[in-house]
């Protein structure tokens, strides 16, 4: 069943050279002008590709965008981000989820700058094994930051490139670690060596996977490298490769209280021991356990007159997460709590699923006077 590099690549004979000119050559001509690549293109700040690499991870360009901009004006370099507080760096990429990423660049960012004046260069690792040194950096961005910015020849491989080969090679197949590794090696075999080669090879490949491989029915009739497809020969490449089964979700429920004073509003600290968001500004939270305990994410908190003011829902990975948020009476004092303007607290709050029962609770303020919820 699983097979090697070579046998993929030995359909095309001696046209598997040709391969990547066609692709980086498509690519030159096609190619987005996203802010990280015309940042680079200006600078050459490893840097710019560096982040943009850490923000894709799991997000859509869409929601990128807008995040970018703000955390490149905040942290111009590495040596800013390395500097900063834990709370800056939150505040610079709320909105985007999976905050663990940050908190191992902001780490990394720390280790490459060990030593150093600001401003002074940084000693950048080069190739795809020094990357991989550092905190948060895996195969994938490893290969993409080494390719793009010092124009090492490493393939990227990600799901949209696993389905590219998947259809290249006609292969009916759910992509598994070991198809990977097979890509991989395939990949490494048709990326150019010199620079540019490698960044074009892979942008092109991405953008391929992104733009005209797409899942469902690709868009052939765009495709650079149609000739070498033995799905598109075999008229298969909507059924090609497999789709994974569908992922078991567990069910989560949340509870988020609320606390409103003099127009601020009160937040805790989760633990580093919290279950989801470790470490980050929220409102007093707790898990509801099957027997409807309360396990706390922050300091536990009394919660004496509490009122429920609606659900709201989110996702983070395989949970499903149903959210109660409750108003805690404006009387009761909280210990510990810290007290922030409206403004303040949706530049604090960095998970989506806070912002979302802040967002909630704003509305029913609007609505309802917040004493009303206790006159019962
Ligand atoms: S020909 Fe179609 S299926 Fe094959 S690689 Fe190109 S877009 Fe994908």
């Amino acid at each position: 069943m699983y097979k090697t590099a070579a046998d993929l690549l030995k359909p095309w004979g001696s046209r598997y050279t040709e391969f990547a000119g066609e692709l980086t050559s498509w690519y030159r001509q096609n190619r987005k002008d996203w802010p990280w690549r015309s940042r680079f293109a200006r600078d050459g700040d490893p840097f710019a590709v560096w982040v943009s690499e850490i923000m894709l991870q799991q997000t859509t360009i869409g929601a990128v965008l807008p995040a970018y901009n703000r955390f490149m004006d905040t942290f111009p370099s590495v040596h800013h981000l390395a500097l900063a507080t834990e709370d800056a760096v939150r505040e610079a990429c709320r909105g985007l989820g999976y905050y663990r990423r940050f908190r191992m660049m902001h780490e990394a960012a720390q280790v490459l700058t060990k030593n150093l004046e600001v401003g002074e260069p940084v000693n950048w690792p080069r190739d795809f094994v020094s990357w991989k040194h550092l905190p948060g950096i895996g195969d994938y961005t490893a290969a993409a930051i080494s390719s793009i910015a010092f124009g090492y020849p490493k393939a990227v491989v990600d799901g949209n490139v696993e389905r590219v080969f998947s259809r290249l090679f006609n292969l009916a197949i759910v992509p598994d670690m070991k198809w990977k590794k097979i890509f991989q090696a395939a990949g490494d075999q048709l990326v150019p060596s010199e620079a540019p080669g490698p960044s074009d090879f892979n942008q092109g490949l991405m953008e391929l996977g992104q733009s005209v491989c797409i899942k469902g029915r690709p868009r052939c009739g765009l495709c650079p490298v149609s000739s070498y497809c033995a799905a598109f020969a075999a008229g298969t490449q909507s059924e090609v490769p497999l789709t994974k089964p569908k992922m078991t979700f567990e069910d989560v429920r949340v509870h988020l209280f609320i606390q409103e004073k003099r127009d601020r509003i009160g937040l805790l600290q989760r633990s580093s021991n919290a279950r989801f968001l470790k470490g980050t500004w929220s409102f007093p939270s707790a898990i509801e356990t099957d027997d409807g305990a309360l396990l706390w994410e922050t300091p536990q908190i009394n919660l004496n007159g509490a009122r429920e003011i609606g659900l709201v829902k989110h996702g983070i990975t395989k949970h499903r997460i149903e959210v109660v948020v409750s108003l805690l009476d404006s009387a009761m004092d909280v210990a510990g709590m810290k007290w922030f303007t409206m403004d303040e607290v949706e530049s604090k709050l960095v998970s989506n699923m806070d912002r979302k029962a802040f967002h909630l609770f704003q509305r029913r303020r609007l609505t309802t006077p917040l004493e009303a919820f206790f006159d019962v």
